[in-house]
């Protein structure tokens, strides 16, 4: 394992998932399956494929925070489009009984 500290980013997308895996050491108690190794990990997609990344549990929180971050900036984005579709069926509905009553 590596000792440099992660600097987890500001904004991820994903979703935090726990890993149960074996860890290949063949005395150890994973081995039979029966209890494995749980680790936490950040699944996201990528061109339709499902992509992990192995996360420190102390990086845990950091990424949560920043896929609430993602989530949150998300919804108000989708809610500035949202509100500028409906202006602008409004106005080409207006200009449009515009023209008719010019006729
Ligand atoms: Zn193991």
């Amino acid at each position: 394992m590596t000792s440099k500290k992660t600097r987890v980013p500001r904004m991820l997308r994903g979703s935090l998932v726990t890993l149960r895996r074996r860890c290949g050491k063949p005395g150890c108690h994973c081995a039979d399956g029966a209890q494995r190794h749980e680790a936490p990990a950040l699944s996201y997609s990528e061109r339709g494929r499902t992509r992990v990344i192995m996360l420190a549990e102390s990086d845990v929180a950091a990424v949560a925070a920043a896929l609430e971050r993602y989530r949150s900036a998300k919804a108000e984005l989708e809610s500035a489009a949202s509100t500028g579709l409906a202006a602008l069926a409004a106005q080409v509905a207006d200009a449009r009984a515009d023209r008719r009553r010019a006729r």
